[in-house]
């Protein structure tokens, strides 16, 4: 194809995102279909990959991702939430054998307390589900780009 020598000049800027939207869609065109067109772009793009120069306008929002997705951040997420979900059970355990066993305490206080207690219960369990489903969320959002 005589076409291959305008394309080898377009790839560079293909790869940079510099093209109008005709333009690069006649090099992504013509790179589907020319397996040498293809082995330029494909070398050109692994060695811009490498020089780390490949911008995209979600890179932030990767580098975040990444950040957010690391190792040691997630572990202390989840030993977190484990501390704080333990505190809390211990606690209102601990708080609930205690406060509710008084006889001096009327039973609408206990009642009262029970009922302030559940909510919070509630409100925190709709949060963690929330989360779980929003980390689930997060997945299949990494598994698309
Ligand atoms: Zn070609």
């Amino acid at each position: 194809m005589n076409q291959c020598h305008d394309i080898e000049e377009l790839i560079s800027g293909y790869i940079d995102q510099e093209l109008t939207q005709q333009k690069a869609q006649q090099v992504r065109r013509h790179i589907e279909s020319c397996d040498s067109c293809k082995a330029v772009y494909e070398d050109l793009l692994a060695i811009r990959k490498e020089m780390g120069q490949l911008q995209y306008p979600e890179c932030e929002e990767a580098k975040l991702n990444k950040i957010m997705n690391e190792p040691v951040a997630k572990t202390l997420g989840v030993v977190g939430w484990i501390m704080l979900i333990i505190g809390l059970v211990g606690f209102m355990g601990w708080q609930a054998f205690t406060f509710f066993t008084q006889p001096v305490v009327p039973t609408w206080a206990k009642i009262g307390v029970l009922l302030i207690e559940l909510g919070a219960l509630g409100l925190f369990l709709s949060v963690l589900r929330q989360r779980l489903i929003a980390r689930k969320t997060d997945k299949y959002r990494n598994v698309k780009l």
